[in-house]
């Protein structure tokens, strides 16, 4: 089974109808059903990520797109004016990083998993933050807007890309409850922890009487250490 199947499947899809070549519901050069050469732009990127595209990609970009409209930034961008709160991984988050240019790595980027196709897009300059998510029931009614696409699934792909933004999606004005100073720290702030002596950066420490540990170390581990003798670990890294 390819990874286009897959999707299918996952969004709704009927596997047995799709192309082979998996182009028909792929998005083409100069198609009108391209909602606007911003959107294009953004699709033609992602093609450059993915294998593939997908519903839920095209639903990333076209909440990337309206975001920047909202907050009245530039997309894609290369300063870090823009930090976007993801709430989950995989297509959708790959649609909003490909589109804003915001990604885990310049650490513009924070995936909150939630499981939830939505994002906060924040000015990081003004404060001002939108939460964007799809609308309920957009699957049927994409329908409509592709009424000519032989599934579900390609209905979903291309109706999203021509669906008028309010009815596509909804959007509101929120006000974090997270520190984004804190979450983006400062950068060459470094210690080591008190029990495993690894290097700390932005500021992740915890102060426990007094000792600076890791957040492993403070009990907050996502693993267990299977050596029984440690000196195995420490000497693998001399
Ligand atoms: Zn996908
Ligand atoms: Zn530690």
């Amino acid at each position: 089974m390819n990874m286009q199947i897959d999707h299918a499947i996952a969004e709704g899809g009927n596997p047995s109808t799709l192309d082979s070549s998996g182009y028909e519901y792929s998005y083409t050069e100069g198609a009108e059903h391209i909602r606007s050469a911003n959107l294009k732009t953004a699709l033609r990127n992602l093609e450059g990520v993915h294998r593939h595209l997908c519903p839920r990609q095209v639903l990333g970009a076209r909440i990337a797109l309206f975001a920047g409209e909202y907050l009245d930034l530039e997309l894609p961008r290369e300063d870090k004016r823009l930090f976007v709160f993801v709430e989950t991984d995989g297509c959708a988050l790959d649609g909003i990083a490909v589109t804003t240019g915001a990604n885990v790595g310049k650490r513009t980027m924070r995936v909150m998993d939630y499981g939830k196709v939505a994002a906060t897009f924040v000015n990081t300059e003004s404060g001002e933050a939108v939460r964007i998510v799809p609308r309920t029931g957009i699957r049927s009614e994409a329908r409509n807007y592709a009424p000519e696409a032989r599934n579900r699934w390609i209905a979903q792909l291309n109706g999203y890309q021509v669906m008028p933004p309010h009815e596509l999606l909804l959007a509101e004005p929120v006000q974090l409850t997270v520190n984004l100073e804190r979450l983006i720290s400062r950068a060459g702030v470094r210690v080591n922890c008190k029990v495993c002596g690894e290097e700390i950066m932005n500021e992740r420490e915890v102060v426990r009487e007094g000792m600076v540990l890791c957040r492993s170390c403070a009990g907050d581990a996502y693993f267990e250490r299977l050596a029984i003798n440690d000196q195995l670990l420490v000497h693998s890294f001399a």
